[in-house]
């Protein structure tokens, strides 16, 4: 059993991106700005006119905690894990575990690729896992 995250107006698209397996992000049409989470509007110009982008799901360990207590009951089966903040190669940061890897083998700085687990009908949650060798 998982904790689902939350889905608003602001946050359903990504999530219905997500369903399928692509990482999208908002950005702003009147300056190009990736921002994520998603919010009413562009912080940089003000501008509404927000669309979605789809990311190459490519990115870095920016920076990570190893969770070694469980802060809900449901997790206590998975610990220890990690809660990352991977910086990917368009410039948004975004939480996720980082799955498929030794916690002791995370470091700030190592390459990673999205990875999508899939929670039910509704949700699929974007984590990451380490990237593969380059090309
Ligand atoms: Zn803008």
């Amino acid at each position: 059993m998982r904790i689902l995250p939350g889905v608003s107006d602001l946050t359903a698209p990504y999530w219905r991106a997500a369903r399928q397996h692509r990482l999208d992000i908002q950005r702003c049409r009147a300056c190009g700005r990736l921002q994520h989470p998603p919010g009413p509007s562009c912080p940089r110009c003000h501008s509404s006119e927000l669309e979605w982008s789809t990311m190459s799901g490519r990115g870095e360990i920016y920076s990570f905690t190893v969770v070694h207590h469980p802060v809900h009951p449901v997790t206590a089966g998975h610990l220890p894990y990690v809660v990352a903040l991977v910086e990917l190669e368009e410039g948004p940061r975004l939480v996720a575990n980082v799955r498929r890897c030794p916690v002791e083998a995370v470091r700030v700085g190592m390459p990673v690729s999205v990875c999508f687990e899939d929670l039910g009908e509704e949700i699929a949650l974007p984590q990451f896992e380490p990237a593969g060798p380059p090309g």
